[in-house]
């Protein structure tokens, strides 16, 4: 089968459903959403704590009922979406291959936006030596099989690593019955949201062992216990601090990966420590016609600023088909001094709107101020009482300010 349409996006989650919805709203009505599950909403259909939409939408919603929002939106507007549908190719001239029980489609799109999400890191690629018994889960699969298959995944549990999926998952598990005996973490510092800290493992009494991680797993079927060691300032184990815990559960999390493998099918050259798409103000790829948004671009903390992102790539890929491009020379932006990485990574210097530029610094530090500078000249600058790798900065660049700029750079300074 082959189809023509205006605008196809990949991924039906938050970031999918809302490009879609905004890009309707822009005037581009023949929109298609194609995602490889059942039902419409990402990872938010398993995320049912509290907490979403506190900043978009103005109240505090479950997962679910914060993909609902968007869902409900969609069908409003009579947006096709096509489940079960999983995409397997995107060539750079935007035609994409896809395959569902009623066999393979093609689509010829006018602009495609790329809103797949991410997967986590698996204990492969986390190297931990040891046996391999049963009881071993990324947190996100413990979460599935927890919240949507009913299925409770052990007694006992460790968790290694403190981003937003282990801390909420430990709070879970409490809720559930497990006791928690730690969460261990190879930084000296959590990577999740102080919000979460508190009110994840503060409130339940779990603590948190800091530059620490699981050495060794034991157990044959199933998981028996871990041992944990102290890591030294260059992450390297410290002979002699190794303690063992007794548990039947390891949950891992440490880290989300962009799912790019389409991306990258296509050509579209990615950025080395997002994972994801270099990308311009609009969200466009370097390939013409490619936009990105949500967790396939950058691993964001908050729903609400996947809507954000994704509202802006729909808007911009409907600009795209109705054959608006921004002209001019883009100005390269670069994170320096603190800052681990800027997005986008470049900017349209004729760029007639304020332009977000989001981030994440290295290390946690107090009392600094983010400043955008080009060469000698301040573009911007905001203080900041502490920053942390775990959230998400951003800064705004006012269009004035980008008149005569040639680079960007952004960086931390003390106060
Ligand atoms: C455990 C957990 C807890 C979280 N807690 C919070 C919280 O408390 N507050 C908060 O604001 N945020 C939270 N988040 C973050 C939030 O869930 C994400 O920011 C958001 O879901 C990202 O949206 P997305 O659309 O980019 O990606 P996803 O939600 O991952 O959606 C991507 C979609 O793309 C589809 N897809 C991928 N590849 C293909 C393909 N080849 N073909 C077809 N379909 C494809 C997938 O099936 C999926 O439906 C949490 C996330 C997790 C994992």
């Amino acid at each position: 089968m082959c189809e023509k349409h205006d605008i196809v996006i990949i991924g039906g989650g938050p970031a999918g459903l809302a490009a879609a919805v905004a890009a309707y709203d822009a005037g581009v009505t023949d929109v298609v959403v194609i995602d490889r599950e059942e039902a419409p909403g990402g990872v938010l259909r398993q995320c049912i704590h509290n907490g979403f939409g506190l900043h978009k939408l103005g109240r505090e919603l479950t997962g679910p009922e914060y993909a609902a929002v968007y869902a409900k939106e969609a069908a409003r507007r009579g947006i096709r979406i096509l489940r079960e549908t999983m995409v397997t190719a995107l060539s750079p001239d935007r035609v994409v291959t896809a395959c569902s029980r009623e066999g393979i489609l093609k689509i010829e799109a006018g602009a495609v936006i790329l809103a797949m999400g991410c997967r986590e890191r698996s204990r492969g690629a986390l190297n931990i030596s040891g046996t391999r018994p049963a009881g071993i889960f990324s947190a996100g699969t413990a979460q599935r099989l927890i919240n949507c298959e009913g299925y409770m995944v052990g007694k006992k549990a460790v968790i290694l690593g403190s981003g937003d999926i282990g801390l909420i998952m430990a709070r879970r598990m409490t809720l559930e019955g497990a006791k928690v005996e730690a969460v261990c973490e190879l930084m000296p510092y959590s990577g999740g949201l102080t919000r979460n800290i508190v009110q994840c493992l503060e409130d339940f009494d779990i603590p948190l062992y800091l530059s620490t991680t699981v050495a060794e797993i034991h157990g044959r079927q199933r998981l028996e216990g871990v041992t944990l060691i102290s890591v030294d300032e260059n992450r390297r184990p410290i002979p002699g601090t190794e303690r063992y815990i007794g548990c039947d559960t390891l949950l891992l999390s440490c880290g989300l990966i962009p799912e790019n493998e389409l991306s990258l099918g296509a050509g579209i050259p990615l950025d080395g420590i997002t994972g994801g798409a270099l990308v311009d103000e609009r969200r466009e790829t370097e390939i013409p016609g490619i936009f990105a948004c949500g967790n396939v671009l950058q691993v964001h903390d908050l729903v609400d600023y996947v809507s954000d992102e994704a509202e802006l790539a729909g808007r911009s890929a409907a600009d795209f088909v109705r054959g608006i491009s921004p002209a001019g020379k883009t100005l390269p932006v670069f994170a320096e001094k603190g800052v681990r990485y800027c997005l986008p990574q470049r900017i349209h210097a004729g760029a007639s709107a304020p332009v977000e530029l989001y981030m994440r610094v290295a290390q946690p530090r107090e009392r600094v101020k983010i400043v955008a500078r080009s060469g000698e000249r301040i573009l911007a600058e905001v203080s900041r009482r502490r920053v942390a790798p775990g959230e998400m900065e951003k800064i705004t660049l006012k269009p004035d300010a980008l008149c005569g700029a040639e680079e960007i750079c952004v960086s931390l300074e003390d106060l």
